[in-house]
């Protein structure tokens, strides 16, 4: 006997005790899911059998009938699952069976509270894949042998989830995987063919391997040994649209998303002609924790002609739409397929090109039939589908019909508008969208910017998402009309903006000429330019970005990623009806002068959500000035 084959206890992983511990007592609710759990782990190990099997059909070792087996025993309170799979080797189920993999794991479980509701959401987010077997059970056995693997090379595995659990080598005859329940006493339910019959027809009736069970006895002396199949067992995205039930389409995606929720929606399409393959996408209602973890498993399941080739296939979606899960199996693609081939493979690029344009279709028929759900799509996935126009240049009208913003129109930051309600309530004579980028929602609001657009009744979306000027540099237009930052370059209202409204602007800037050009001269190397503005009722002073100048949104994300970005000076506008710049007009003293102009212009920056460059010096001026009001 090799050292291996003595029986060892190893502790689980930190991070997988803590979820067993949380998932024991979170998950009550969602019980019977450890069943969907265990037979989705039996399926996805014949899947990959058979796919190993393609190479080397030593592996099925004469048995190649992949199927799932299911007992129960009602005198000793245990229910055995078994699988003719791939099995596993010792140091896979110590992996396997230890640790969990996932990166964000640990991070991920602080955030759970202890309270039932959220944290059964949060978990179902995260998947729970084997360990639930101890929401029903207090002891769990596995006896497994990796396909090809000596028989002496069996591993057994036993846990009851207090810490630890055990390994040693055992003899093995068959191949796969056998996972032994020993149900808590409170769960004795389950040990019950009729129950289990329910549970897999309810979660796992459309997966591709029979599940058999042996017949209950009706009367003694009959059934017995007899062995019947318990499951449709037909994938079911090989089957015909009008033949699957909404229930099987959501239990089917429980399945391989492992999620608890039911999806928003789905699509399934079979496609024939030049390309012949099935596509079956899923909306997910929830966000994935690791949604913005960069390695973070993404993507579809792939099969080749029914056959399973592997998971997280990413090739076929653009990182834009990486919440879609789903299933693509291709008539096309080779069977020894590999990740990089894909990467590089015209048919793959034009079932990619073809799903994008499927799933787009299926957020707008959601977005027009549901728009309550799509509320709830966007909540959760808008910030990636933002990703969209940089990412997907082609799209980018169909990916901006889908984009929700906040507006001053509604007032609420979660009360989002599409842009075609944007452009149905466009005034008169309006030829742009305008937008306001900022910090918060809050300070967009308070922007002096708004101010005119206040008084003409414009409306203006509020951006105060990271990721929003970014986005707008990839979006010049929408149903053939501008976007226009309300705080860059000059302000055209187009026709809203009347004759005398202009003239207006024009005389001032003559009449103000002296007080214009003296106000730049002190603020000298501060500013690009000084102007006369169109923008302000109430304000007396605001920064506008140059036309092809970086946004200050923009500049402080690049500040922040320590990258180095070009210098640029604001333009400064005033408005010459503002009793501060009146006051300003007639100072004489140059050097109050000076003081007055830094402060409007400090005061400007501030308001357009910056940081001062010297804020010292703006508050030992401001209280000069305070200071002077108490004499
Ligand atoms: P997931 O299925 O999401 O990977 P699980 O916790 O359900 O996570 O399973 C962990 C791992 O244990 C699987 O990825 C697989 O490698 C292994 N495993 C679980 N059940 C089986 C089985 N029946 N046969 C072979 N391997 C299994
Ligand atoms: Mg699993």
């Amino acid at each position: 006997m090799t050292v291996e084959a003595q029986k060892e206890t190893l502790g689980f992983q930190t991070e997988v005790k803590q979820l067993l511990h949380l998932m024991i007592h979170s998950l009550y609710s969602n019980k019977e899911i450890f069943l969907r759990e265990l037979i989705s782990n039996a399926s996805d190990a014949e899947d990959k059998l058979r796919f190993a099997a393609l190479k080397d059909d030593s592996l099925y070792e004469g048995d190649s009938e992949l199927k799932i087996r299911l007992a129960y025993d009602e005198k000793n309170n245990t229910i055995t699952l078994t699988d003719n799979g791939i099995g596993m080797s010792r140091e896979d189920v110590i992996q396997n069976l230890g640790t969990i993999a996932r990166s964000g794991t640990a991070e991920f479980l602080t955030q759970l509270t202890g309270d039932e509701k959220k944290d059964s959401k949060l978990i179902g987010q995260f998947g729970v894949g084997f360990y639930s077997a101890f929401i029903v059970a207090d002891r769990v056995e596995v006896f497994t042998r990796k396909a090809s693997a000596p028989k002496e090379e069996g591993v057994r595995w036993e846990s009851a989830a207090d810490g630890e659990f055990t390994v040693e080598t055992v003899t093995r005859e068959a191949r796969g995987t056998e996972i032994v329940l020993h149900l808590k006493k409170t769960e004795k339910e389950f040990a019950n063919g009729f129950r289990l019959r329910g549970l897999v027809k309810k979660y796992s009736d459309h997966i591709s391997f029979p599940v058999v069970m042996q017949k209950e006895a009706q009367e003694e002396g009959e059934g017995g040994d007899e062995l019947e199949t318990i499951n449709d067992a037909t994938a079911l995205w090989t089957l015909p649209r009008n033949e699957v039930k909404d229930d099987d389409y959501k239990s089917f995606y429980k399945h391989i998303a492992h999620d608890f929720e039911d999806p928003l929606s789905w699509s399934h399409n079979k496609v024939e002609g030049k390309l012949e393959y099935t596509s079956l996408l899923y909306l997910p209602a929830r966000a994935p924790f690791d949604m913005y973890n960069r390695e973070a498993p993404r993507g579809l399941k792939l099969y080749i002609q029914r056959v399973f080739i592997m998971d997280h296939a990413e090739q076929f979606l653009p990182l834009y739409l990486r919440f879609v899960k789903g299933v693509i199996d291709s008539n096309d693609l080779s069977l020894n397929v590999s990740r990089e081939i894909l990467q590089n493979d015209s048919t793959v690029e034009s079932i990619k090109t073809a799903l994008t344009k499927r799933v787009l279709d299926m957020l707008d028929k959601l977005a027009k039939k549901e728009p309550e759900k799509y509320q709830g799509f966007w909540k959760e996935f808008g910030t990636v589908l933002k990703e969209g126009p940089a990412e997907d240049f082609s799209n980018r009208e169909k990916i901006a019909k889908l984009l929700r913003f906040a507006s001053t129109h509604t007032g609420e930051p979660d009360h989002t508008v599409s842009l075609d309600d944007y452009i149905g309530r466009m005034k008169d004579g309006q030829k742009k969208i305008f937008f306001i980028a900022a910090d918060s929602h809050a300070a967009a609001k308070s922007s002096p910017h708004l101010e005119v657009f206040r008084k003409k009744g414009i409306e203006v979306l509020i951006m105060s998402d990271r990721i929003d000027e970014w986005m707008m540099g990839y979006l010049s237009e929408y149903d053939g009309k501008q976007f226009q930052d309300v705080a860059r370059g000059q302000l055209d209202l187009g026709d809203v903006e009347t004759e005398e409204d202009k003239k207006q602007q024009e005389e001032a800037t003559k009449a103000h000429k002296d007080l214009l050009e003296r106000i730049k001269a002190s603020l000298a190397d501060q500013v690009e330019e000084v102007r006369v503005t169109n923008r302000l009722t109430d304000s007396p002073a605001c920064l506008v970005v140059g036309d092809f100048d970086m946004g200050a949104q923009m500049r402080k994300i690049m500040e922040a990623a320590g990258q180095k970005v070009p210098d640029s000076k604001p333009i400064f506008e005033i408005n010459v009806e503002h009793p501060l710049v009146q006051r300003l007009e007639k100072e004489t003293s140059d050097e109050r002068f000076g003081e007055l102009a830094a402060v409007l212009f400090d005061q400007a920056s501030l308001s357009s959500g910056q940081q001062l460059k010297d804020p010292g010096a703006y508050v030992a001026r401001l209280n000069r000035l305070l200071l002077e009001l108490s004499h």
